[in-house]
């Protein structure tokens, strides 16, 4: 079991974190256990909740999902309780997994007759009473009823941006979704991090990708930016995040970098006021 030395400050309340972008294969999976794990590393109690039916986020951790295991989907259909389904994660402290089977792929049509079927899932959470510091909540690729249910259910929308040609295409869809449920379902909703995954800064591409992106969003965007890295996409293949697999490999570092940040930036992302430019983060840089 590992367990780090140094602490973050914890938050005074729960940070639900909803990890989104309905573009696939841009590290939603891989930021979400690398973050959650940097901080349970440091002291932090971390749920993360599997809400793709992929089940890569449960695989990721080590999670057993088969088909029989209870899931996600029995606490959005079937109204079972999130602290039924929760399994602690082997490796590291203080972090757990609400894992996702197989069946989470019908949940998309089944939840369309189902009763408050875009708060099923903040319902869950707000009856789950073990106490938690962050919540992070990875969404499959598209923009259903699956990833509705996370908006609703939280507060800080976390979006990994992939340094590559076309990164931002899609984003305007994403950004409209999260007002619409602002303005509907959920007014603490706001994009609180965007994060850059996947950076090879020997490229032009990507710091060219990567000014646009700070150039749009300025005070969102995480200083760090995470490097495309063979120890990050091996880890889950050994059921592991990157911080257990391999400590001390430059992704390791650069996600407990990327999670310091976040921690560091709690107070007032807990409050629902936009990022002040805190961290002065200098354009272009990393
Ligand atoms: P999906 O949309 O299918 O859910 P995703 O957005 O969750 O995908 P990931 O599964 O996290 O994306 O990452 C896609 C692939 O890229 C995976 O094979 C993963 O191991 C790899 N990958 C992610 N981040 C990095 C990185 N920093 N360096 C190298 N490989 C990475
Ligand atoms: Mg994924």
């Amino acid at each position: 079991m590992y367990r780090s030395g140094g602490s973050l400050p914890r938050p005074a309340q729960t940070r639900i974190m909803v990890v989104a972008n309905q573009k696939g294969g841009v590290g939603k999976t891989t930021t979400t256990v690398n973050l959650a794990a940097s901080l349970a590393l440091h002291g932090a109690r971390v749920l993360v909740i599997d809400l793709d039916p992929q089940g890569n986020a449960s695989t990721a951790l080590g999670i057993d999902h088969h088909a029989e295991v209870p899931s996600i989907y029995d606490v959005l259909i079937d109204s079972r309780p999130l602290s039924d389904v929760v399994q602690p994660v082997r490796d590291v402290e203080g972090l757990f997994c609400a894992p996702a089977t197989i069946d989470l792929a019908g949940a998309e049509i089944e939840l369309v007759s189902v009763v408050a079927r875009e708060s099923r899932l903040q319902r869950a959470i707000s009856a789950y009473e073990q106490p938690l510091d962050y919540v992070f909540i990875d969404c499959p690729p598209s923009l259903g009823l699956l990833t509705v249910n996370a908006l609703v259910a939280g507060a800080e929308v976390v979006i990994p941006i992939q340094c590559e040609y076309y990164a931002l295409e899609g984003l305007g869809q994403l950004l409209r979704n999260v007002e619409l449920v602002r303005g509907h379902l959920n007014p603490r909703l706001h994009v609180s991090t965007i994060l850059l995954t996947m950076y090879d800064g020997r490229t032009r591409l990507a710091s060219q990708v990567a000014d646009e992106v700070r150039s749009h969003f300025g005070a969102e965007v995480l200083r760090t930016n995470i490097p495309r890295s063979v120890r990050i996409s091996e880890a889950p293949s050994y059921g592991q995040t990157v911080l257990t697999y391999d400590p001390g490999s430059s992704g390791s570092l650069s996600y407990l970098e990327a999670a310091r940040e976040i921690a560091l930036r709690g107070t007032s992302a807990q409050q629902g006021v936009p990022q002040q430019d805190q961290h002065n983060p200098v354009k272009g840089a990393q």
